[in-house]
């Protein structure tokens, strides 16, 4: 693990903004950023001033979290401010909008973990502000780890000061003062567009030391992770910001509670945290009038495998996923049958064509079918996927990435690895099948952490809803 510390240097405090200047500089960045969206045909202004991209795959999508991603430079921070950006932010500071209330806001908005939990986003930051302690502590979940997904990638890409803006609402609303990044190394081009982003809020004073002129002083550090899978979980990255191995502890306390450092510790994923502003600036009626009621707002999904159109798709919570398929993505490539979708990453299930249909994408319909949200990402397999050896694929994925610390995961998951090879080199037998259920449903209850708990859905839901081919793969022995 490598650290970036940027330090504000004193030598830039004639470029630092207040509330005025800030507007200013938003009226003519504004009139910039137009002068060149006028010149690009891929990028349509609506009505009210905003900016789209044009085109059907976008245009039937509800871009919230991803609402700068190829409009604006996100190597200038202009180009955010022109798009409103910190804006939310010098609201609730020039207004003297107490932490209380912007919490109380957040939970009533009730955003959930885009990280994959669903707990909502503001009774963290409740139980963080209600503590009392010399330090409080902001994190961004960067690690974005499950195959396939990219949705956190390309936030951060594309529209880092989105992320930067939620981190600084959040600090203000509990009471931190540092935040830190915990982003993959094996994302260069997120690291040197955050890098940038950074540095240039702090050029502006939208970072740092008394932010737009009030006394609230927000700093930003990065944090690069090695790659382990499991340091996305958020006990295990805890310890590896703090410069341990990254296993996850056993939870005695909520991180809210005692988290990094052992201080009152809020820890947000990126897509969590890029919402964050928009529900400041549009309120929270808006935000609940979108998704569903238990799953208010959008979801990013980074859909990939059998379709025609591979890509980020973000639409309300309660879409159907017969639209992301067809409607958005394009259907089926080369005209085949769809089989079943696999959500969640590595610890997701796998939805059967015959349910797709009747699937929405919110946390409450994804669980009651086996399968969790996730982080968002979506693989799509047709008529020629064989469901045992996908199975074996996420499985080989988390033997490779358990940490070690407890026998149920570390063990348990490379006896049922063992299992499905033999199933898979047809040298299974029929005894295997009720073995297989029984282990999976064990790791799941007894495992330390979520990785180890949700490690054995794909086991679990191919044998729930493709039980015929594992029949037929120890039925038909070599
Ligand atoms: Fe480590 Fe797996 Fe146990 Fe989690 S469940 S602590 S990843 S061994």
């Amino acid at each position: 693990m490598t650290s970036s510390s940027l330090k504000y240097s004193k030598d830039n405090t004639d470029k630092r903004l207040d509330y005025n200047s800030l507007r200013q500089l938003k009226e003519e960045a504004y009139k910039n950023l137009k002068k060149r969206v006028l010149k690009d045909d891929a990028i349509g202004i609506n009505e009210n001033g905003t900016f789209y991209l044009k085109g059907d795959y976008y245009e039937k999508q509800l871009r919230i979290a991803l609402r700068n991603c190829g409009i604006i430079d996100p190597g200038n921070i202009e180009d955010s401010i022109a798009t409103d950006g910190y804006k939310a932010l010098a609201d609730l500071l020039e207004n003297n909008v107490s932490g209380q209330q912007i919490v109380d806001d957040m939970t009533r908005a009730n955003l959930r973990g885009r990280g994959g939990a669903g707990f909502n986003a503001g009774r963290k930051w409740a139980e963080a502000l209600s503590h009392e302690a010399p330090h409080k502590y902001i994190v961004c979940n960067a690690d974005e780890g499950d195959p396939g997904a990219f949705m956190d990638r390309s936030i951060l890409e594309l529209d880092p000061h989105s992320v930067l803006e939620g981190m600084a609402i959040a600090g203000y609303a509990i009471g931190a003062d540092k935040g830190f990044i915990y982003v993959r190394a094996e994302y260069p081009l997120a690291v040197r567009n955050l890098k940038i982003a950074i540095n240039q809020a702090m050029e502006k004073g939208l970072l740092g030391d008394n932010i737009l002129g009030s006394n609230f002083s927000f700093s930003i550090e990065l944090r690069l992770g090695a790659g382990a899978f499991v340091c996305g979980e958020a006990t295990a990255l805890i310890e590896s910001i703090e410069g341990h191995r990254g296993m996850p502890r056993n939870k005695i306390f909520r991180t809210a509670h005692k988290g990094l450092f052992q201080m009152p510790t809020v820890l947000n994923n990126v897509e969590t945290l890029a919402n964050v502003h928009m529900i400041m600036l549009n309120g929270v009626d808006w935000f609940r009038s979108i998704g569903t009621k238990d799953s208010p707002g959008t979801k990013v999904f980074s859909v990939v495998g059998k379709v025609l159109n591979a890509g980020l798709v973000e639409v309300p919570m309660g879409t159907p996923l017969t639209s992301i398929i067809y409607d958005i993505s394009g259907g089926i490539k080369n005209n085949k049958k769809l089989k079943a979708v696999q959500t969640g990453g590595p610890s997701g299930g796998c939805i059967p064509a015959s349910l797709v249909e009747s699937t929405t994408v919110d946390f409450e319909c994804l669980e009651s079918l086996g399968s969790i949200m996730g982080s968002g990402g979506m693989v799509v397999m047709d008529e020629d996927d064989c469901m045992v050896d996908i199975a074996r694929f996420f499985m080989e994925f988390t033997v490779e990435e358990s940490c070690g610390k407890c026998t149920p995961c570390r063990v348990g998951n490379k006896r049922i690895l063992e299992t499905l090879d033999r199933i898979t080199q047809g040298q299974g037998s029929e005894k295997d099948l009720p073995y297989l259920k029984e282990l999976s449903e064990v790791i799941r209850d007894t495992s330390l952490c979520g990785l180890g708990q949700a490690a054995t859905n794909p086991v679990l839901s191919t044998l729930r809803y493709f039980e015929n081919e594992y029949i037929s793969h120890v039925k038909n022995k070599r």
